[in-house]
C-alpha cells in the first residue's frame, strides 16, 4: 500500500519532547504525545506537529513497547513510497559490502532499523537466505514495499520472517517462511571461518546472536589459547565453539534449558570438534556456582552473557538490578589472573553505568582488577549517536588481578 492510500493523522508533540525529536531522535514516545488517546491505525503516516500545528517530523505509527512510531522524515514533502524503501535498502546494503565479500562470514545483519533510517525492522543474511523481523504491526503495513526493495537489490534464495508484534515484543507463532527457496534445516553459515548450525524457520531465534561477532573473534584469538572456560547462560555454546577453536584445554557450558545440551553438541560437531571431551551442564548458573565453589573449581576464562531478565524456579534475574551480584559469584570462581567476559545486552542502562557495575563487583570482592578490552554493537548493528538506547550491547573483557 502507497502512503497515498494510507491514513494520515496528526500528532501533537508535547513542548519537552520537541528540541530532542529535531535535532534526530527518531522514536515517538508514548509520552511525547499529547492526544495519545486518539485511536490511529498501525501503519498510519503521522505528521508531528507542535500546539500551532507547525510541522516537526513524519514517520509512522506503529505500537512498539513505549514507542507508537518512529520519524522516517524531517522533510514534510517526502513520500514513504517504493523509492523511499529502495533508497534506504541500498544505502543499507552498500555499508555491509565487506561483509557480502568475505567468504569467511556468511551471516550478519544487513539493516538496522532506525540506525538504517527506519525503525520497527532489521533484516538478517544467512548464507543467501534472508530473515525480516518485524517489531510492529505498523510496519508490517510497509511490508510488501520493504520485501520489493530487497528483492530488486539482492538475489534472495529464500525469505522468512518473524513477527515480534504485540506490545512487548513477542514472537507470534507462525509459518515463517515467505517465498523462494526453503533453506536446509540445520543451514551452516560461517563467521570469521567458524561454522555454526541456524534454523530459520524454528521459532524468534536461529541459534547464533549475529551481534556477539566480533567478540567471538576475540575470544578466540586472544583469550583461549591453552585456558580452562566456563561459559554460563551459554544458549547454543556459541562462545564455548569460539573458545575450542582457538586452543581452549576445555570449555564448560551451563545453560537451563534443556534443548542447549543437543545445541551445544550440534554446534562443536559442525566444527569438528569432540564434543566429549568438553562439558555441557543443563543448570542453573546459580546453582552452579555455588558447586564450584563448593568443589573448589576455578576457570581461567569466565564468559557471563545473561538475558536482560529471567524468572527460573528459584531466581529472578534483572540485569539492571543483579548484574554486581552475579559478577561477584563469578569473580569468586576465577584464577587469579584469570579473565572474565562480561556482556549485558540491557538497553535500559549504558556501557558507563556497565563499568560501574564491575567496579562494584570487585570492590565488594575486595579484589582488583583490569579492563583489556570493551565492545559495542559491530558494524553491521548500525546505530546513531541520536538513539543511544540502540547500542545495547556491553562486553567488557576484565582481568582479575588479585
Ligand atoms: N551467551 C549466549 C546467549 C545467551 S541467551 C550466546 O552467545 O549465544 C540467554 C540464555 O540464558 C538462554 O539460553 C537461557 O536458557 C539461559 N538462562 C536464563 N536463565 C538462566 C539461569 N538461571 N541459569 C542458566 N541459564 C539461564
Amino acid at each position: 500500500m502507497g502512503d497515498d492510500m494510507k491514513q494520515h493523522i496528526k500528532l501533537i508533540v508535547k513542548p519537552t519532547f520537541i528540541k530532542n525529536l529535531k535535532a534526530g531522535y527518531p522514536l515517538i514516545m508514548e509520552d511525547a504525545i499529547q492526544n495519545k488517546n486518539d485511536v490511529v491505525k498501525e501503519g498510519s503516516i503521522i505528521e508531528l506537529v507542535d500546539e500551532n500545528s507547525r510541522f516537526i517530523a513524519k514517520g509512522y505509527y506503529g505500537i512498539q513497547n513505549k514507542g507508537r512510531g518512529w520519524v522516517l522524515s524531517r522533510n514534510q514533502q517526502e513520500e514513504f513510497n517504493q523509492m523511499f524503501f529502495d533508497l534506504k535498502l541500498q544505502k543499507a546494503i552498500a555499508h555491509r559490502s565487506s561483509l557480502f565479500n568475505d567468504p569467511n562470514t556468511t551471516a550478519f545483519r544487513v539493516f538496522n532499523g532506525e540506525g538504517d533510517g527506519i525503525g520497527g525492522f532489521t533484516i538478517d543474511f544467512f548464507e543467501g537466505y534472508y530473515v525480516i523481523s518485524w517489531y510492529s504491526e505498523g510496519i508490517y503495513q510497509f511490508k510488501d514495499l520493504i520485501i520489493a526493495a530487497l528483492n530488486k537489490q539482492m538475489d534472495v534464495k529464500g525469505l522468512y520472517e518473524k513477527k515480534r508484534f504485540a506490545s512487548k515484543g513477542m514472537y507470534v507463532d507462525d509459518n515463517d517462511f515467505i517465498f523462494g527457496q526453503e533453506a536446509p534445516s540445520p543451514l551452516i553459515v560461517k563467521e570469521n571461518g567458524m561454522n555454526f548450525a541456524v534454523y530459520l524457520n524454528d521459532g524468534a531465534m536461529v541459534g547464533i546472536f549475529l551481534d556477539q561477532r566480533d567478540v567471538r573473534k576475540t575470544i578466540r584469538n586472544k583469550y583461549s589459547s591453552g585456558k580452562t572456560v566456563l561459559n554460563t547462560f551459554s544458549y547454543t555454546g556459541a562462545f564455548s565453539v569460539a573458545a575450542a577453536l582457538g586452543g581452549s584445554i576445555k570449555t564448560t557450558s551451563v545453560d537451563l534449558a534443556n534443548r542447549s545440551k543437543s545445541k551445544t553438541i550440534e554446534q562443536f560437531s559442525v566444527n569438528a570438534i569432540d564434543f566429549e571431551a568438553q562439558d555441557i551442564i543443563v543448570e542453573d548458573v546459580f546453582n552452579y556456582f555455588k558447586y564450584a565453589v563448593r568443589k573448589e573449581l576455578k576457570f581461567d576464562l569466565v564468559i557471563l552473557d545473561p538475558p536482560s531478565f529471567a524468572r527460573s524456579k528459584k531466581h529472578t534475574f534483572s540485569a539492571g538490578k543483579d548484574y554486581p551480584e552475579l559478577l561477584q559469584q563469578a569473580i569468586a570462581i576465577t584464577e587469579k589472573n584469570g579473565i572474565i567476559v562480561a556482556s549485558s545486552n540491557c538497553s535500559t542502562f549504558s556501557m558507563e553505568k556497565f563499568k560501574g557495575f564491575i567496579d562494584k563487583a570487585f570492590k565488594a570482592t575486595k579484589g582488583k582488577y583490569k579492563i583489556h578490552e570493551e565492545f559495542s554493537l559491530p558494524q553491521d548493528f548500525k546505530t546513531i549517536e541520536e538513539f543511544k538506547e540502540g547500542n545495547y550491547l556491553k562486553v567488557v573483557f576484565v582481568e582479575k588481578l588479585v
